[in-house]
């Protein structure tokens, strides 16, 4: 299907990554890093290929072609609802959040990847564990429907543990809500392409992000619905080896393809290309 591309002519990313905290060691092959030579390689470990998680600037500035990115609804914001207080008051979790820079799990706006105009969402899992909360079902949702209304192409760029427990059924609600988001996108023939990263769980894999017209996932992340832990707690059963990694729901055809990083963005412009 994508014998043709045009990789050279694509950079692997948009504009200069910010830095990320990193520990002083690749957890995959215990190598020393470096910042730098990290950054110029998606922050992807050159020796063993280990994928360190990202937050939403550092997909934004990934995808985005530099200077494009135009963010919508960064206003809209989460509040404490439900008086939740376990296992801390709910309000103060999210204004600390907020001081530290950080908007919510989903960001989403439109820009440019290789000249072409998206739509993009993307999970930042140090929102609450990338939870899919109100607003970030909100701003998927009036994402989703502004690209099907003018037929701009949309990608989602997923790292969450599911809905958010301290919005309870509130949240819940938003996985029929983006579904049916989704839904329009594809009524409307307007393409969506889902990238799942370390970790896609819960109500986030349950909806949106394993039902794009193509869902590419990064090497070695853990991709399921329940965790291994718990399922294990009540099945007794033993789980097969690599069980809910990427590779795992490649093999049992959850996922389209497993793709590195660095190989991203020239596969996207080129599918932009290819569903114009
Ligand atoms: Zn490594």
């Amino acid at each position: 299907m994508i014998a043709e591309t045009h990789h050279d002519e694509v950079a692997i990313q948009g504009g200069p990554l910010p830095e990320i905290l990193l520990p002083t060691n690749c957890p995959g092959c215990g190598i020393a890093l470096v910042m730098d030579n990290l950054r110029t390689h998606n922050y992807v470990c050159t020796e063993c290929g280990h994928h360190f998680r990202l937050g939403a600037d550092v997909w934004i500035s990934l995808i985005a072609d530099n200077g494009s990115w135009q963010e919508r609804w960064s206003d809209v914001r989460s509040h404490d609802l439900l008086d939740w207080t376990v296992p801390k008051p709910y309000q103060e979790t999210v204004e600390r959040l907020l001081e530290d820079g950080l908007n919510e799990a989903v960001r989403t706006g439109t820009c440019t990847l290789s000249g072409r105009p998206i739509w993009l969402a993307t999970f930042d899992f140090g929102f609450v564990g990338g939870t899919l909360s109100i607003v970030a079902g909100e701003r998927l949702a009036r994402g989703m429907e502004q690209a099907a209304a003018s037929g701009i192409p949309y990608i989602l760029v997923s790292a969450s543990g599911g809905a958010r427990m301290q919005e309870g059924v509130l949240a819940l609600m938003q996985l029929a809500k983006v579904n049916a988001a989704v839904g329009r996108l594809h009524s409307a023939r307007v393409p969506y392409f889902s990238i799942l990263t370390d970790p896609t769980f819960g109500g986030t894999a349950a909806s949106l992000a394993l039902v794009a017209d193509i869902n590419i996932a990064e090497p070695g992340a853990a991709i399921g619905f329940t965790g291994p832990r718990v399922i294990k707690q009540a099945t007794y059963a033993d789980l097969p080896p690599g069980f809910q990694s990427a590779e795992f729901q490649l093999a049992h055809g959850q996922v389209d393809m497993v793709l590195p990083r660095t190989e991203l963005r020239p596969l996207l412009a080129h599918l932009l290309e290819m569903y114009r």
